[in-house]
């Protein structure tokens, strides 16, 4: 049963802002999310503040200088619908598109997929873990077959939205408004580690709602892609996925942005691919050594080692792909 809490609803980013002010209200984008952790016990709130009457955080449309403009509020099946997002930002495009089911989807908001709350089964369960408050991480010991690769630290969770890597790899910004200022977040520093702070999932302050995401102009030469692998096709969440914003001159990689999901608590850059395939042209070689490098340095927990071959094999597969210009 969902617990008791007052709902507002704002008609303006200015009012809605006001009612984050006495600090522990919840932002409501679509509701997918949120209703789910109040319903399920994750967390609680006085107060709930809909931004769904704001009308300036909905729409997606061309920026002057030729990039593109997502309002927070526009859904998931918005973007999968947007014309500019299938022929410009594929990686996007193909990211939107596995984004949960077509409900969901219809419901969802960009801002709420970006900041929605874990998949842990320990954090969404009745267990008082490190994330909730407590001194430990169960999943570390437990049963961690669907938990990171990459940058624990002392919270083993997977971020889990399919439109952060892409959107990280697409060079996207955040643009955030708090009581006295306006604010710009790149989506790749928009996640906190862990090890910065296990309680806080992004570096948004309470009091701050997320407007918009700008993407940039797709640079002349760019290919992007996301791909993820899930427990079953319907719906589910990434085990592992990429997202590649390449920029070719000719055959050669001249630019390289690799975000995984489903490997870390964040949408953790693979450094280490884009060092490995940047200045070079797409061979079987170069691919084999990108693909080593995607799980360079991972630390598997006990139950799911089987990810490294799924992220060199989606890595691999990828490459190939956006080599042959796909
Ligand atoms: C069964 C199921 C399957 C799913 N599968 C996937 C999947 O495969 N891939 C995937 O990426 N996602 C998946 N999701 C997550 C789903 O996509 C997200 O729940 C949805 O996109 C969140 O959008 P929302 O608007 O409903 O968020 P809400 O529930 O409204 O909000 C989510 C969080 O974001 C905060 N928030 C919302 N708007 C703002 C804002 N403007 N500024 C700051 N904070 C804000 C809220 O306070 C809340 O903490 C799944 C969800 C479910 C229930």
């Amino acid at each position: 049963m969902l617990p008791s809490f007052s709902i507002v609803r704002p008609a303006s980013l200015a009012e809605a802002l006001a009612q984050l002010a006495d600090g522990d209200a919840r932002l409501h984008g679509g509701g997918t999310d949120l209703l789910g952790c109040l319903h399920d016990g994750v967390f609680a709130t006085p107060k709930v503040v809909s931004l769904s009457r704001i009308q300036e955080l909905r729409g997606i449309a061309r920026s002057s200088d030729g990039g593109l403009r997502i309002g927070s509020l526009a859904t998931i099946s918005e973007l999968i619908a947007s014309g500019d997002v299938a022929e410009r930002y594929r990686a996007l495009h193909q990211a939107a598109q596995v984004v949960a089911s077509p409900q969901l989807r219809n419901q969802g908001t960009v801002a709420g997929n970006l900041c929605q709350k874990p998949r842990c089964w320990y954090y969404r369960g009745e267990f008082h873990c490190l994330r909730k408050g407590g001194d430990h991480c169960f999943a570390h010991d437990g049963e961690n077959q669907y938990h990171c690769i990459f940058g624990g630290d002392k919270c083993y969770i997977v971020h889990p939205s399919d439109t952060a890597p892409a959107l990280a790899a697409l060079g996207a910004v955040c643009r955030v408004s708090g009581p006295s200022q306006t604010r710009s977040v790149p989506v790749d520093a928009l996640h906190m580690r862990p090890s910065q702070d296990p309680h806080r999932e992004t570096v948004l302050e309470p009091d701050e709602i997320l407007t918009e995401v700008v993407l940039p102009p797709p640079a002349a030469g760019t290919r992007s892609s996301y791909r993820k692998v899930r427990p079953r096709a319907s719906w589910n969440f990434a085990l592992a996925g990429v997202a590649l914003a390449l920029r070719f001159d000719g055959p050669v990689v001249a630019e390289a942005r690799v975000f995984l999901s489903g490997a870390a608590p964040v949408p953790w850059r693979a450094a280490g691919v884009e060092q490995a395939i940047t200045g070079r042209t797409l061979d079987a070689a170069t691919i084999a050594a990108a693909a080593d490098a995607a799980v360079a340095g991972a630390e598997p927990l006990a139950k799911n080692g089987y990810k490294l071959p799924l992220f060199r094999g989606l890595v691999t597969d990828e490459l190939e792909k956006l080599a042959a210009g796909a």
